[in-house]
């Protein structure tokens, strides 16, 4: 169920982030920018080398990104803008600021995809995969700093017209669909 807030989109879908279609989609990184497994690797894979080398390029400047950071590369042959990593929080048990480390993500993540002018955005479960962040609490975070970031700047005062978050699988897909009805139920 899509919300619309100040004429942005928010949605949620179940499905595979390296075939969405629009400006930018946002990886779930690592420190190093190496390129592992889940959606880091999925998007490595369907880009092509041509990412792995600006990743590269960002950790000889400036040594990789920290948990909550966003360094913008190449898309590769995706046929995108371009791609933003970002570095979820290992789940620690919630006592290592795992939940504002997360809203960093995303929030950072929204400024660069503005910075690029971007029109639209995708966003993949951060840290919901190897990083073990609970899922609920993840979907929470995600979709409430989204909307604050929307509902902050006002209307038409982001170049971003639809901002989606895919979900990979379907207990995601469902707690996403939950969460928006209960923001478009308010
Ligand atoms: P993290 O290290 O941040 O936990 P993972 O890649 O292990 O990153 O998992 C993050 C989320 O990405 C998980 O919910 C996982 O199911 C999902 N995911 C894996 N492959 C894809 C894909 N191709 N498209 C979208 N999401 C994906």
């Amino acid at each position: 169920m899509p919300i619309i807030i100040n004429q942005v989109t928010i949605s949620a879908c179940q499905g595979d982030i390296t075939s969405w279609q629009g400006d930018m989609i946002v990886n779930a990184s690592n420190s190093g920018l190496f390129g592992g497994g889940g959606v880091d690797g999925a998007i490595h894979r369907a880009g092509g080398p041509q990412i792995a080398e600006e990743c590269a390029a960002i950790r000889r400047k400036q040594g990789g990104i920290l948990p909550g950071e966003a360094a913008v590369t190449c898309a590769g042959k995706l046929p995108l803008l371009g791609i933003i990593h970002t570095v979820g929080p290992i789940w620690k048990g919630g006592g290592a600021g795992e939940i504002a480390t997360l809203a960093r993500c995303y929030l950072n993540s929204l400024d660069a995809a503005c910075t690029q002018g971007a029109r639209s955005i995708a966003f993949p479960n951060i840290s919901t995969g190897v990083y073990n962040f609970p899922k609920a609490l993840a979907c929470q975070t995600a979709l409430k700093t989204v909307v604050d970031y929307v509902k902050e700047r006002g209307p038409g005062g982001l170049p971003l017209e639809r901002i989606e978050f895919i979900c990979f699988e379907k207990d995601n897909a469902d707690l996403y669909d939950e969460t928006l009805k209960r923001y478009s139920d308010i």
